[in-house]
C-alpha cells in the first residue's frame, strides 16, 4: 500500500470504551453482579489504541462507560491528555429501551458527572448502548437533552436483529433545539441502508468493502463518515465466554486477530478527527 497522505473530507473516528464482558449479547450469560470478579482488559487495549491513533496523528471520540471510568481513572486522564474527546456511554450499559425514563435519566446523568469530574472537561456527547435510542423511544432524547448533552451518536439506521432504525436519517441532524444526532455511517444501495460505520461488519467483510463505503460517503454523498469500534475487537487473547449460541460466538470472536491491521489501513487511507470537531465546531451538520 502507498504511504500517501489522505486528502478530502475529515471523518469522525469513535471508540466505545467497555470491556469484553459488558457487551449486550453476553447479558444473559454474565451477571452484572459478577463484573467485578472478571479480569479486566480494557485499559491495556485502550493503551494500544492510543498508541495506534498517535502513530497516525488521529484524534477520536471515546464514549466511555461510567463503570469502567470509575475503575480506570488514570486511563480516562490519558485519553484526554492525548487530545481526544471524552464522551459518555452511560454508567451501567443497560439498553435505553429496557429502562424506565427515570432510571435512564439517572444512568446518563451519573455517567456525565463522573466523567467530567475525572477529566476536568465538559462531556458533550452520549452514545446509547447497542444503539438503543431511536424512533421507538423518543423520550430518551428528552432525557439526553435534560442531562445536558449537546449531541448523541446513538442511531444505526440499518435493519438488524438487535438494533437499528432503518428509516432514521442517515446523516447528522438536529433532534430538537440544542441536541444533535450523529448516526453511524451507512451506504445507500438499491433503496437499502447498508452498514458502513463499523461493528461486526468491519470484521466480517473484507477491508476493501469498508474502504469503498467510506470513500463513497465522502465522494458521492459529500459527507463525513462516522466509524466506531470497541477495545475488545483488537484483543484476540480475551477470555472466552462459555455457553454462547453459535451466532453470538461467531459475531463476537470473528477475525479479532485481523482488526488492528484493518484499523491501521483505515486510519492511513482516510482523514479522521473527533466528533465535536467534525460535526459541532464549524463542521457541517
Ligand atoms: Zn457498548
Amino acid at each position: 500500500m502507498s504511504a500517501r497522505v489522505p486528502v478530502g473530507i475529515v471523518n469522525a473516528m469513535t471508540v466505545d470504551v467497555e470491556d469484553y464482558f459488558q457487551v449486550s449479547a453476553f447479558e444473559s450469560h454474565i451477571d452484572r453482579g459478577d463484573w467485578d470478579k472478571l479480569p479486566r482488559r480494557v485499559e491495556a487495549n485502550i493503551d494500544r489504541i492510543l498508541a495506534l491513533f498517535d502513530n497516525h496523528a488521529v484524534r477520536a471520540t471515546f464514549f466511555t462507560l461510567g463503570w469502567v471510568a470509575e475503575r480506570h481513572p488514570e486511563m480516562v486522564r490519558r485519553i484526554v491528555d492525548a487530545g481526544h474527546e471524552l464522551g459518555s456511554h452511560g454508567y451501567s450499559h443497560g439498553r435505553a429501551h429496557d429502562q424506565q425514563p427515570g432510571e435512564f435519566q439517572d444512568d446518563i446523568s451519573r455517567a456525565k458527572a463522573l466523567l467530567e469530574d475525572l477529566s476536568g472537561c465538559e462531556v458533550r456527547g452520549y452514545r446509547a448502548p447497542s444503539f438503543s435510542v431511536g424512533p421507538r423511544n423518543p423520550w430518551a432524547f428528552e432525557c439526553i437533552a435534560k442531562a445536558g448533552y449537546r449531541y448523541t451518536s446513538s442511531v444505526y439506521p440499518i435493519r438488524h436483529d438487535h438494533y437499528g432504525a432503518p428509516d432514521s436519517p442517515r446523516f447528522s441532524h438536529e433532534i430538537r433545539p440544542g441536541l444533535m444526532e450523529v448516526p453511524v455511517s451507512t451506504v445507500r444501495l438499491m433503496n437499502t441502508n447498508l452498514p458502513a460505520g463499523g461493528g461486526g461488519y468491519f470484521r466480517l467483510l473484507p477491508y476493501a468493502v469498508s474502504r469503498w463505503s467510506v470513500s463513497r460517503i465522502n465522494r458521492v454523498d459529500r459527507r463525513p463518515a462516522m466509524f466506531y469500534f470497541h477495545p475488545w475487537e483488537i484483543d484476540p487473547a480475551q477470555p472466552r465466554v462459555s455457553g454462547l449460541s453459535a451466532k453470538t460466538r461467531f459475531r463476537h470472536y470473528l477475525n479479532l486477530d485481523r482488526t488492528e491491521a484493518r484499523l491501521t489501513r483505515l486510519l492511513r487511507d482516510f482523514r479522521w478527527d473527533r466528533i465535536d470537531r467534525v460535526f459541532l465546531d464549524g463542521g457541517r451538520s
